[in-house]
């Protein structure tokens, strides 16, 4: 038995539909600009150039349902609806007719943004980190396993906030497939069993603001709510809202 210096953190989860087990994430990737409107409205023509990838820490994860507060140093945090993939078997070069055997399941995600700080280290040419990879910036719903769904091509993705439509589209619009997505990226990073993949967001990104609500849904896989608090002291005790 390791002898640790502090206890160490619980392992980062996510809940599994129909199952009373939790799938214990690894790490966290996403992709860029994979919706044609997306790209546009971000002002950059659609193409099918390689698809780009970028993460998030594992523990950035929240829980369907989570109250999350306004994010650190940012007055610009966007909401990005996505399809989430949630790898179950390990596998590097791993070719296209075989990469959809490493798909455990599917998921709806958020994939918030601190829009402002993103878009300046985009123009400054530095990595996306800060704008990205931060605290709770990756709100996801339970995990519906491809043994009872299989591996949906297409079908209704939404977000409204506080009721209202702001993001629709639908997952047959994808640049990059999730075939296509799982075989790239893991040329450049060996899978583990325990991976989340952001498939990329549709047109129709915008910010949020204390009190409002957000919910995602994905037609066929299910939905992902969360509401944006105040700005809080992280560190203050938590109140059991997150995961
Ligand atoms: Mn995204």
């Amino acid at each position: 038995m390791v002898d640790y210096a502090f206890p160490v953190s619980a392992v980062p989860s996510v809940s599994i539909s129909g199952t009373g087990a939790r799938f214990p994430v690894h790490r966290i990737y996403c992709v860029g600009r994979n919706y044609a409107e997306h790209a546009k409205e971000m002002g950059f023509q659609p193409d099918r150039e390689a698809p780009f990838f970028f993460a998030k820490p594992a523990d950035a994860v929240v829980a369907d349902g989570a109250v999350i507060p306004y994010a650190l140093s940012t007055a610009n945090l966007h909401h990005e609806m996505e399809l989430v993939v949630a790898i179950g078997v390990a596998g590097v070069n791993i070719p296209r007719p075989r990469a959809l055997e490493h798909v455990f399941g599917y998921a709806p995600g958020l994939d918030m943004t601190r829009r402002d700080l993103q878009l300046a280290a985009r123009d400054k040419g530095r990595p996306w980190d800060v704008g990205k990879g931060f605290d709770q910036s990756a709100p996801i719903g339970a995990i519906r396993r491809a043994a009872e769904i299989g591996h949906p091509e297409r079908g209704r993705i939404a977000l409204e906030v506080n009721g209202e439509l702001r993001q629709q589209s639908d997952l047959s619009e994808l640049i990059w497939s999730v075939t296509e997505l799982v075989a790239e990226l893991s040329k450049l990073f060996v899978l583990q069993p325990g991976d989340l993949l952001f498939t990329g967001t549709p047109a129709g990104v915008g910010p949020v603001k204390p009190g409002d609500r957000l919910r995602g849904s994905i037609e066929g896989i299910g939905d992902i709510s969360v509401s944006i608090a105040p700005p809080a002291d992280p560190l203050a005790p938590a109140s059991g809202t997150s995961s």
